[in-house]
């Protein structure tokens, strides 16, 4: 299915985040559910979580883009009531971006746990779960967990799985 086609439309309509959050608020085009946006939140959260704040710079050094782009992008964070610049604190997730920053690090850290039970290698998780994280959605998640579930408790079936998966 292409983007556009009614198909794809209705599926959307049904299953997407954006579709899903627009229908919520009620604005036209929101922003929060966008990867770019999901990407700063998640990284604000991290740092916040590992460095106790959040600054520009280490934003800017994280997603490896510069401070003047960070910059920009946090003033619409700050305009869409998702985070809030503290004199003292730095930058601090209001309730609504911290609930979005939490969604987004649950989905990475499901997806990460889904990859590396399956034998694949860190470097590829992180590529792949970045870029899945933001697609997924909810029912495919939900069947994700379950499968992950499913596998713990069935050790000899996911030793097999990992044998095809690395050619023996
Ligand atoms: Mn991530």
């Amino acid at each position: 299915m292409r983007a556009g086609h009614p198909e794809r439309q209705r599926y959307c309509d049904r299953l997407c985040f954006e579709s899903y959050s627009a229908k919520m608020s009620g604005d036209p085009e929101p922003i929060a559910r966008s990867s770019a946006v999901e990407d700063y939140l998640e990284r604000i959260l991290d740092l916040i979580n590992t460095k106790g704040y959040a600054r520009v710079a280490d934003i800017a050094q994280a997603l490896n883009i510069s401070q003047a782009s960070v910059t920009n992008m946090v003033q619409r964070l700050d305009a869409e009531g998702l985070l809030k610049y503290e004199k003292y604190r730095g930058l601090v997730l209001t309730n609504t971006g911290e609930t979005l920053a939490r969604n987004i690090m649950r989905r990475h850290n499901l997806l990460s746990d889904f990859l590396r039970m399956l034998g694949v290698d860190e470097e590829v998780i992180f590529h792949d779960v970045e870029g899945m994280e933001h697609h997924i959605s909810p029912p495919t998640l939900r069947a994700i967990e379950a499968l992950i579930q499913q596998l713990q408790a069935e050790p000899r079936l996911l030793a097999q799985i990992k044998d095809r998966t690395h050619g023996r």
